[in-house]
């Protein structure tokens, strides 16, 4: 059986593997751990539990569950070790003595043994001392298998616990979801109870670890993490869960795949972050507001179901215009959502008093840039639009002042965009507009942009020749 190193606290570990190639635990239902390697006789003259050398009076015994070798005193016990197929008892070392009777007990149909096993496992993990140990003999698998034919509470809150701590070792991630551990952590987090928050916190924090790795949170996906953690959005009265859930639904969104799961999902996943959006906890506010601004980055489809959402649902997205956080980002992600929505034409109609606040946060926060950038970029993509130009022209100064004279490039950029469909959907207003200040910086920008006057003179002599005719 090939053997993969991973480095654990700093250590050479070789976590166990199942045999024939089996990895997945959690669907598997049968399965059996790869024996150790057995070391040869020849390679050892001192005991590794005692030191003592090896003589006629000290033979050499090898324990079946590391295949090392040891005296008759350091390897006495036997215990049967079914998850490697040994059902009779068998010679087991002094080392692996206390792990391996909670492995073994893990197989016993007695569910005080079980969650002995799971407790116990649970805890060696936690120490630097045994999570060695416990990874190489089996334990990662153990935890998983007991997840599945165990759904006692304490069995559950144990081998969350267990997994959690596995999973804060990067090394170990892709070892755990190649053994089952997502479909093991989303089997425990399905139709929890909201009282134990323990448990939930420590599922989900896990689940959170997978989704963070860039490799891996596609396999999160697939392995089922999207439905507990929708489930888990909506949990009111814990917002520190509500929290984790929102977070881990942001890493998970980063993969626009999900998002048609999301949007589509039983679990009124829309509405349940709409709500969020104006929770009192402003770190609430700024993930759901960003995973919404990620969710309307898809497809036209997606931003009209989230525009639909926010009018059933009371207008979150306006509210969250009109709050005055302390932490700006928040007022930054719900622009950037503004600004995706902007572009959905179907729906005009119903974001005009968003843009007016948008135009608004623009005024009274000009002497901000990354949020002047959001707004800019929002009111471009809404000055697109024929039917918002007259409304927008109204705030031809405010672009002409904040975006037009400013000196970030994209600030600049997205005011020019602003300005140019004005002109084209209301030449003369906004020519008005612009002659009393700001044609300069208009005229400028286009004598700076390559091509543009010759596009200019293109345009305006096709449309003499045809006024002039033949
Ligand atoms: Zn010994
Ligand atoms: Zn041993």
């Amino acid at each position: 059986m090939e053997m993969s190193r991973i480095k654990l606290e700093g250590r050479d570990a070789y976590p166990a593997k199942t045999e024939g190639g089996i990895s997945d635990v959690f669907s598997d239902k049968p399965f059996i751990l790869a024996k150790a390697r057995w070391v040869g006789d020849e390679e050892v003259s001192v005991c590794i539990g005692c030191d003592n050398k090896f003589n006629q009076l000290r033979r050499k015994h090898h324990c079946r569950q590391c295949g090392r070798v040891l005296c008759a005193k350091c390897c006495k016990e036997k215990v049967p070790l079914p998850h490697l197929g040994l059902e009779e008892p068998e010679r087991v070392c002094d080392l692996c003595l206390p792990i391996s009777e909670l492995i073994t007990k893990a197989r016993s149909k007695i569910t005080a043994f079980q969650i002995e096993a799971a407790n116990g496992i649970s805890k060696g993990v936690q120490e630097p001392e045994t999570i060695i140990q416990m990874v190489e003999l089996g334990g990662l698998q153990t935890l998983i298998y007991l997840t599945r034919v165990n759904s006692s509470d304490q069995v559950k809150r144990s081998c969350a616990s267990g997994l959690h701590t596995l999973a804060t070792h990067q090394p170990l991630l892709p070892v755990l979801a190649e053994a089952g551990a997502i479909k093991a952590l989303c089997s425990i987090l399905t139709n929890v109870l909201e009282s134990q928050e323990r448990l939930i916190v420590d599922g989900l924090s896990a689940l959170m670890l997978f989704c963070k790795n860039s490799s891996l949170k596609t396999r999160a996906i697939h392995d089922g993490a999207l439905q507990p953690v929708l489930q888990l959005c909506g949990m009111s009265s814990s917002s520190a869960i509500a929290l984790l859930a929102v977070q881990t639904l942001n890493l998970i969104t980063e993969d626009a795949k999900s998002h048609q799961a999301i949007i589509e999902s039983n679990h009124n996943a829309l509405g349940k972050l709409l709500a969020l959006t104006v929770s009192p906890d402003e770190q609430m506010q700024e993930g759901s507001l960003k995973t919404l601004a990620k969710l309307s980055m898809g497809t036209e489809w997606h931003r009209h179901k989230i525009i639909q959402e926010d009018f059933t649902s009371g207008k979150m997205i306006l509210r969250a215009l009109k709050n005055r956080p302390k932490n700006i980002q928040v007022l930054c992600n719900v622009l950037c959502l503004v600004g995706n929505l902007a572009t959905c034409e179907q729906d005009q109609a119903s974001l005009m008093e968003y843009m007016d606040c948008v135009c608004r946060l623009m005024v009274e926060f000009k002497a901000r840039n990354e949020l002047v950038l959001h707004a800019a970029r929002a009111i471009a993509n809404f000055a697109k639009c024929q039917q918002n130009a007259y409304r927008l022209g109204q705030h031809t100064a405010d672009v002409v002042a904040i975006c037009m004279k400013s000196n970030v490039p994209e600030v600049h950029y997205h005011g020019l965009r602003a300005v140019f469909s004005l002109l084209k959907h209301s030449t003369a207003i906004t020519t008005m507009d612009l002659m009393k200040d700001g044609a300069t910086e208009v005229f400028t920008a286009l004598a700076s942009t390559p091509g543009a006057i010759e596009n200019i003179q293109q345009s305006l002599l096709h449309h003499v020749v045809e006024i002039a005719g033949p």
